[in-house]
């Protein structure tokens, strides 16, 4: 039986599709725009720990400890460096590289102002090619990106086997996406485009997180990285990735959630006046508002039998997603009432509900639940894999 086991993975492994993993194996370092979505034109730099190297246009122009503070402001086209006490000249790009590898960097943007945020490795200081903002690339440990990815995605106040449950999603989102900027001299950004990395992690569990799960990934039954998709709470049911991304997947499929129902983002309610929503369904929809039945149908909609698709019902398609999108609501899974000439939207769960729901899973790692059966419960027939184990095969 052992040995059928072990034949079985050695067959799967060697059934991968290299071509879609080969190169990111051995990646260890990760070049991620950071500050992506500020247009910064001037900004303060000071190491945090460990020592830096300055290089201007490719020169070596100063070592520098954590005494040292430099400010970096784009002038006539060209990045001008100065201390407090003197400017040092205007260059074209600047590299400023770690020299020990718990390196770490303060960074604060001056225009516009904005909080001091810290980071692991390396900073690449560029202007973009239209001249009119700095682009800023933070060269760091493949792990320690995503200790500070998974700190941003989920915060200080859970639980370790949470931790490794999200630096496990966070790794395998980063090496399914790890090409997604490379055209524009990048691999991935910091926005919630690619994923959030607003700073170096600072809570130990999360570092001992991702370090106690150091490469390991999850692939779908065809061996392919998956679409590790989560959000903060499902409201009591997750959503088929059909019906928020048209991409249907054998693993992103709808699960009965009662782990989230108590947790801080299970309800929200939301008011507009009667005669917007009248209007908006009117002008956006077509909705038939004169005939009464219907009316009376688009002012006490709800969601007995689980999560609809469709607002009031399929003929008329008109999809609750657009409609979350327009008014901004936290989720598609609300019902509708009106209270005098107010409309209610009673609604539960925050975010699209495909994959795993954090807030659940939180709840679900405080409750002893280890961090594989969570991920086997909102990922359907998925496996973890590490990634160095795949090395080792390939090699073979
Ligand atoms: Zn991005
Ligand atoms: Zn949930």
């Amino acid at each position: 039986m052992l040995k059928a086991k072990h034949i079985t993975i050695v067959l799967l492994l060697s059934l991968l599709s290299f071509h879609a993993i080969a190169g990111i194996v051995n990646a260890s370092v990760v070049n991620v725009r950071i500050l992506t979505t500020k247009v910064i034109n001037s900004f303060i730099f000071s190491p945090l720990e460990g020592t830096y190297l300055v290089y201007a246009d490719g020169n070596l122009i100063i070592e520098t400890d954590a005494s040292g503070i430099f400010q970096m402001s784009i002038e006539k086209d060209v990045i001008t460096l100065k201390t407090f006490e003197k400017t040092i000249g205007s260059y074209s790009s600047i590299k400023i590289m770690s020299k020990d590898i718990d390196a770490a960097f303060k960074i604060k943007s001056v225009i516009p102002e904005s909080k001091v945020r810290s980071y692991s490795g390396s900073l690449t200081v560029d202007i973009t090619t239209d001249k009119k903002q700095f682009l800023l690339i933070n060269k760091v440990e493949l792990e320690k990106y995503i200790a500070g990815v998974v700190e941003s995605e989920s915060g200080t106040k859970t639980s370790l086997e949470y931790y490794k449950l999200q630096a496990i999603l966070c790794r395998t989102y980063l090496l399914a996406h790890i090409n997604r900027h490379i055209l524009e001299g990048y691999q991935v950004c910091d926005d919630v485009h690619c994923q959030a990395y607003l700073n170096k992690h600072n809570e130990n569990d999360v570092w001992k997180g991702v370090i106690e799960t150091r490469g390991l990934v999850v692939v779908d039954s065809d061996l392919n990285l998956i679409t590790s998709a989560f959000h903060s709470n499902c409201g009591g049911q997750t959503v088929n990735s059909e019906n928020v991304w048209t991409v249907s997947t054998s693993y992103l499929k709808t699960v009965k959630d009662t782990f989230c129902l108590s947790m801080p983002h299970a309800k929200w309610q939301r008011s507009i006046p009667l005669e917007d929503w009248k209007s908006y369904l009117q002008l956006k929809h077509k909705y038939p508002i004169d005939d009464s039945l219907q009316m009376n149908n688009a002012i006490s909609f709800s969601q007995p039998n689980g999560r609809a698709i469709y607002f009031v019902d399929k003929g008329l398609k008109i999809p609750l997603k657009i409609i979350r999108a327009d008014f901004q609501l936290k989720s598609t899974y609300f019902s509708v009432e009106q209270k005098g000439d107010m409309i209610v939207f009673n609604g539960k769960g925050y975010g699209h509900g495909v994959g795993l729901c954090q807030e659940g899973a939180m709840a679900m790692a405080k409750n002893k639940i280890l961090y594989k059966d969570i991920l086997n419960y909102y990922y359907k027939d998925v496996h973890l894999i590490d990634l160095s184990a795949l090395n080792y095969f390939r090699l073979e």
